[in-house]
């Protein structure tokens, strides 16, 4: 985000407006800041960053998958596609979070993302399973099918 505050924009489903929600607030049923209307979240990927990170991961009301990146990776930005799908396709019931290594250096140390692209499944806050790696798509999306709510 140009001004550095961490969050996304997600449009209103009333009256189409956009509505910048911080990533520390995706949890507390944020609202329509124009009509009042629920606002649909989980649709796509949120970006997290090293402020917020823990907020978000602990306070998912779903399993949450955390994709370890980099802008420099090729691997990485031949499975987003397949990340966006899915976010939009489990929204509800897993939540797919990003983290660029080089913008999180501690959070990348932390869940030892030496190799991109990382993804990190998490269940109650806690990590529960690691793919180093680009799967193939269907692999792939089994693999996140896995980790969502049933
Ligand atoms: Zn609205």
């Amino acid at each position: 985000m140009s001004d550095g505050a961490p969050g996304l924009v997600v449009r209103c489903g009333r009256c189409g407006q956009p509505n910048r929600v911080p990533t520390a607030r995706v949890f507390d049923g944020p609202r329509c800041g124009t009509c009042r209307h629920a606002l649909p979240l989980g649709g796509a990927p949120l970006a997290l960053s090293e402020r917020d990170f823990d907020a978000v991961v602990s306070a998912a009301t779903v399993p949450v998958v955390v994709d370890f990146w980099a802008t420099w990776c090729g691997p990485c930005k031949s499975i987003a596609p397949s990340l966006e799908h899915a976010a939009a396709e489990l929204a509800g019931r897993l939540l797919i979070g990003k983290v660029d290594v080089d913008e999180c250096p501690s959070l990348a140390a932390r869940f030892d993302a030496t190799s991109v692209p990382l993804l990190v499944a998490f269940r109650g806050g806690e990590p529960v399973e690691r793919q180093v790696g680009a799967l193939p798509t269907d692999e792939l999306s089994r693999w996140l099918e896995r980790h969502a709510r049933a």
